[in-house]
């Protein structure tokens, strides 16, 4: 963390100097500090040594939905973010946190790309501030961040928690944590340190298949983390959280993970546990989307044992920006 808290922890007080800074930064979009009028010396001698991340973006490409932002990262390579309008008026960015990604996820065009680098803070929160930039300009505001571009977030743990902690810092980003979400592939130890480490926060898991054999297919890491562990691990979550929803997504690929057998071994597994099912068609050309009939007949399952369940259409096809196509048109 080297440049949003402490830029703002250098001027708690006096207030007057922090709200000039806050303005700056958060206002004006300007990571100018040295020049801010009225500053004192001592102040103004530590705001000289902190570097704003160096996150360049490169490129937008937009459709009637979605907003792609390519950034690149001097010595690691390019990472996107995606903005996704919702007709609701809800605008919601997806953040990356690593480049490439290590888990492997056979439908996503990431995991293809193995791990390259992790983010710091500032590069995730960067992102953020990038289409908070943008939609100020237009009038309107971010209400959603999720934690679902490139990347494994508890792979990049603690610069994931920094991040949280300034997006919903009242003098910094000043987010609602409950509309900050975080998505893991399913790695129990760290669902459990983030039901400590980042209290009010939400938290969605990539299940995709509630048997082990379906699993290790689709997300290798089930292999060293079968899905007893991981439903332990959220038990754990819910103890520690008082019971906070935890979204599941199940990504549908036609006829390898859509059958309704499938669905009701999942609605087994987590039927009275605070749970959203998000079923989400596949974009991947490898692994094609289940169809219409197939998704509704998989939802119905889950309704008909009472599980909340909402089947998300998918935005951002036409960029390239669905979750899962992430760096597939750029090398990095
Ligand atoms: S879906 Fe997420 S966890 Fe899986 S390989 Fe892609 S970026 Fe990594």
């Amino acid at each position: 963390m080297y440049f949003f808290r402490p830029a703002l922890a250098l001027a708690r007080n006096p207030t007057a100097a922090r709200q000039k800074i806050h303005y700056r930064i958060f206002q004006e979009f300007s990571f100018e500090l040295s020049s801010i009028a009225g500053l004192g010396q001592q102040v103004k001698a530590a705001l000289a040594h902190l570097h704003p991340p160096l996150l360049q973006h490169c490129k937008t490409e937009t459709d009637r939905q979605s907003e792609k932002y390519l950034f690149h990262l001097p010595g690691k390579g390019n990472i996107e973010a995606v903005l996704l309008q919702h007709q609701t008026g809800r605008k919601t960015l997806c953040v990356s946190t690593q480049v490439g990604c290590g888990v492997g996820c056979v439908f996503c065009a990431t995991g293809r790309l193995g791990l390259k680098a992790n983010l710091c803070a500032d590069e995730i929160l960067l992102q953020v501030f990038h289409a908070q930039k943008i939609l100020r300009q237009r009038g309107e505001r971010l209400t959603n961040v999720v934690f679902m571009g490139m990347g494994e977030p508890f792979h990049n743990y603690q610069a994931v928690i920094d991040a949280l902690q300034v997006l919903a810092d009242d003098s910094c980003f000043s987010l609602s944590r409950r509309r900050v979400t975080v998505s893991t592939a399913g790695i129990p130890q760290r669902i459990r340190d983030f039901a400590c480490d980042a209290p009010g926060f939400s938290l969605a898991v990539s299940v995709h298949a509630a048997r082990d054999d379906i699993r290790n297919q689709l997300v290798p890491l089930n292999r060293r983390f079968p899905l007893q562990e991981l439903v332990s691990a959220l038990k754990d979550y819910w103890e520690i959280t008082g019971g906070l929803t935890v979204m599941l997504e199940f990504t549908l690929v036609a006829g390898v993970n859509d059958s309704p057998e499938l669905a009701q071994a999942a609605a087994a597994l987590f039927a009275g546990l605070p749970v959203h099912v998000n079923l989400i068609p596949s974009n991947d050309t490898l692994y094609p989307p289940s169809d219409d009939p197939q998704v509704r007949a998989f939802a119905q399952v889950f309704r008909d044992h009472q599980i909340a369940v909402t089947v998300r259409h998918r935005l951002g096809d036409g960029i390239a920006a669905a979750c899962g196509q992430l760096a597939a048109s750029h090398k990095v």
